[in-house]
């Protein structure tokens, strides 16, 4: 079966979820890779190597591997000081991919620094490279969701956007963005939404998910109502405005928000988002969960009264599917991705971003209402099921043959 260089350079598809480094894109690549195999592709994903006791070949699914090159110290390093290894890292796939004796048809990179390295690889076998940017510097500056961003970044990504055979966007809006801001032709962007595993996340008893939560040391009483934000630590995701919305709620119940995500390395920022909370006097009502083990996270979605995601940005959020999927209403900023995957009154609530009046209305308007959480809930159920990781897989398997055979064509030409 054909073969495909999947390229992870700076965070591992293995990485748990929601430290401070691995979120969204490392779910994406996970579940994609083990659709993609399902289906008969030979899939190899690429990362840097981070630790020295990790082995070379990590075999994760039938079908997929993981593999770890050698590029620069194996210890974490900073996103930014990666730049600098990217030549390192495609010799080391080459290397790889010459010992193993492999022919790889396609090269699909994810993140400016794999594009990088995906261009030089690419070139080198004669074969087509999709690219997927997950996130765009300049997009993130134009929508005030960063204030600075390295300028290499910038550079590089302006280029690359123009040098792969195709962007995969995640939705109509960042093809649109694309076009805008880099000139990107609409024809050489696919858009592939991302998706859920709605076996994994569905609706449950809400006592039962309350009583095993208990069982595992987070204990809740059914009367409260429980907010729940779920995330990396990083001011990006502006859990500092739900804080404070908490502070502004009216409904006469016990209100407590849970947060779930961050590691040693977002001290800082929990520091800070403690800080607030205990200015605006809801100290003792915000939760840190730290990192929630992925597969555990179900049972917190279930116990949630309300999902917010409270965003500056997201290109697509990952979060808001999950809740959906979980039958939970989800309150989320009008930004990015989200506008494409929660409707508006429909299935939770998207509101104006960066002021927290706006979340604290719509989520006294939900907790005052049973019947309308319930109604947002399961309208939320229903709309995810047009995201399956099975069906991106379909897409991108789609994508990757008609991309084999135009370089095919274009070769023999
Ligand atoms: N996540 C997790 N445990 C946590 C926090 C986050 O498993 O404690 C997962 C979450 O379920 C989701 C991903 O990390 O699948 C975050 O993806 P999203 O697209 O929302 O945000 P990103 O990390 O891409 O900014």
């Amino acid at each position: 079966m054909p073969r495909i260089a999947v390229l992870s350079l700076h965070t591992s598809p293995l990485a748990p979820l929601g430290g401070s480094k691995a979120g969204g894109m490392n779910a994406y690549i996970h579940e994609v890779s083990i659709a993609l195999a399902t289906s008969g592709w030979e899939i190899d994903v690429f990362t840097r190597r981070d630790d020295p006791a990790l082995p070379e070949v990590v075999a994760f699914a039938p079908g997929a591997r993981l593999i770890h090159i050698e590029a620069g110290p194996a210890v974490v390093l900073e996103t930014e000081e990666l730049a600098g290894l990217v030549d390192e890292f495609a010799a080391g796939v080459e290397a790889f991919r010459a010992h193993e004796g492999l022919r790889y048809e396609l090269v699909h990179a994810h993140y400016w620094l794999s594009v990088a390295a995906g261009e030089l690889l690419a070139t080198r076998w004669g074969v087509p490279h999709l690219a997927m940017f997950h996130t765009l510097a300049e997009v993130k500056l134009r929508a005030r969701a960063s204030e600075r961003e390295p300028q290499a970044r910038l550079e590089a990504e302006r280029r690359l956007v123009l040098a792969c055979d195709r962007v995969v966007a995640a939705t109509e809006h960042e093809r649109q963005l694309l076009r805008q801001i880099y000139g990107v032709p609409r024809d050489r962007v696919a858009v592939v939404p991302l998706g859920v595993d709605r076996e994994a996340f569905r609706p449950r008893d809400r006592t039962a998910a309350r009583a095993t939560l208990a069982s595992r040391g987070v204990p809740v009483s059914d009367e409260a109502r429980v907010l729940l934000a779920v995330g990396r630590l990083e001011p990006l995701k502006g859990f500092d405005i739900l804080v404070r919305a908490l502070a502004q709620l009216t409904v006469d119940a016990e209100v407590v928000l849970w947060i779930a995500g961050g590691d040693e390395r977002s001290a800082p920022e929990r520091a800070r988002l403690e800080a607030v909370a205990h200015e605006v006097g809801v100290g003792d009502r915000v939760r840190f969960l730290g990192a929630v083990p992925h597969e555990e996270l179900p049972t917190y979605y279930n116990a949630a009264d309300v999902v917010v995601v409270p965003s500056f940005y997201e290109s697509f959020g990952l979060v808001a599917l999950e809740a959906m999927a979980s039958g939970v209403p989800v309150v989320a900023s009008r930004v990015g991705g989200l506008v494409a995957t929660v409707s508006d009154g429909r299935t939770g609530y998207l509101v104006p971003w960066r002021c927290p009046e706006p979340f604290a209305e719509k989520v006294d308007l939900l907790l005052r209402n049973e019947p309308l959480r319930r109604a947002l809930g399961e309208a939320g159920r229903a709309s995810m099921e047009r995201f399956s990781w099975e069906s991106v897989a379909e897409r991108l398997s789609a994508l990757y043959r008609e991309t084999i055979a135009l370089g095919a064509v274009a070769a023999a030409s």
